[in-house]
């Protein structure tokens, strides 16, 4: 039989989303986070897990977990949402509101899964280009101002991945402001650029702050994300949600998190400086583009990225991110690592560029 011909019209027609899984010791290419438990904190952790019963179905709804999400975000309980991973609540957002003649408006350069989750659809993207500076990507606003209408839903993540930047908050009011459909501001990286839309849930009753456990919270192997919204939605939300979308042991890992999220947090500060210290470092090489950065990681331009990209992983044993299509051609995302990770790769980029002369 023909598998292919059975396939329906929008998967045949799809690429999927790639995961570059080349061997490599340090790992500089996805913006998870470098930080591991300590080894006291993993203690606790395997007390709070090693009595779980996992012959049973995970919570549905996990109160405590959502109580502890409700409190972070002070807002009622009412008004927050689970999925596995911020990946499941695309899917169920575009679920949730689509309709098969229905548009989605998303920017360009920006999430992966922004674009992938509708084309598994077949849903219609209305595709706006951020418009490249020399250090920033800027919001076309007419274009987006004039397209607004004809979108039922609008994903836009700030900052951004994978420019790193964060867009003007007026520019962004006014995109809600505007939105006849549903927005949904996609904060995976807030923590990093300490500015959220949260509060404006109270105002907008078709807007949707979507975050993420896989970033600041360390825990991009257990897919925990979330949503706030209001109440309406997140019950509309939960009816569509698959009754055990999180699995036990990321449930009680996440709520672990947050029940000690001041160890957890504290290393945001060093990653904040290593950030820093990072883009002064390559701001100093010349043949370097680097645009600004509120996140985890710091996008560059180079003539000779692929070469480094190539070098990084022999030499240093470095995964970094390369994109060749444009407008990200001779684009490399570098992830911020541990501080020992980041003096590595810069010890590898002055050894290349030496080599270079360049
Ligand atoms: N949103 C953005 C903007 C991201 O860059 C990423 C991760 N690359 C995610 C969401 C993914 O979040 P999760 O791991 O929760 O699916």
């Amino acid at each position: 039989m023909k598998i292919k011909e059975l396939l329906s019209a929008s998967v045949k027609k799809l690429q999927g989303y790639k995961v570059n899984e080349v061997e490599h010791s340090i790992k500089l290419d996805d913006n998870s986070s470098p930080f591991e438990f300590s080894q006291k904190l993993r203690e606790k952790w395997l007390k709070k897990i090693c009595n779980l019963k996992l012959n049973r179905y995970p919570d549905s709804t996990p109160q405590e977990l959502l109580n502890l999400l409700a409190k972070l975000n002070n807002c009622d309980i009412s008004n927050v949402s689970l999925g596995n991973g911020s990946d499941e609540i695309i899917q169920y957002l575009i679920q949730m509101f689509i309709n098969p003649s229905d548009k989605i408006l998303i920017v360009t350069p920006s999430f992966a899964m922004f674009k992938i989750v509708p084309q598994i659809f077949g849903v219609e993207l209305i595709e706006i280009p951020l418009i490249p500076t020399k250090t920033d990507w800027l919001l076309n606003m007419p274009n987006i101002l004039k397209k607004l209408k004809s979108a039922k839903l609008v994903f836009l993540a700030t900052p951004n991945n994978p420019t790193g930047n964060i867009f003007p908050k007026k520019q962004l009011l006014e995109i809600i402001e505007k939105t006849k459909g549903i927005i949904v501001i996609d904060e995976a990286y807030y923590d990093y650029s300490s500015f959220s839309y949260r509060s404006l849930l109270s105002k907008y009753n078709n807007l949707v702050v979507m975050r993420t456990f896989s970033k600041v919270f360390g825990l991009a192997g257990c897919r925990v994300g979330y949503l706030l919204a209001d109440s309406e939605i997140i019950n509309y939300y939960n009816s569509v949600r698959l009754p055990y979308n999180i699995n036990t042991l990321s449930q009680k890992t996440a709520e672990f998190v947050l029940e000690n999220i001041d160890e957890i947090k504290n290393n945001i500060a060093v990653l904040m400086s290593e950030r820093c210290r990072l883009f002064d470092e390559l701001k100093k090489i010349k043949t370097l583009q680097v645009y600004k950065s509120a996140s985890n990681f710091i996008l560059f331009r180079c003539e000779y990225a692929e070469e480094l990209y190539q070098y990084s992983l022999e030499k240093s044993g470095i995964l970094l991110k390369l994109f060749k299509d444009a407008p990200l051609e001779n684009c490399i995302r570098l992830t911020v690592g541990l501080p020992k990770e980041n003096v590595e790769f810069l010890r590898t980029l002055n050894s290349f560029l030496k080599l270079k002369g360049a």
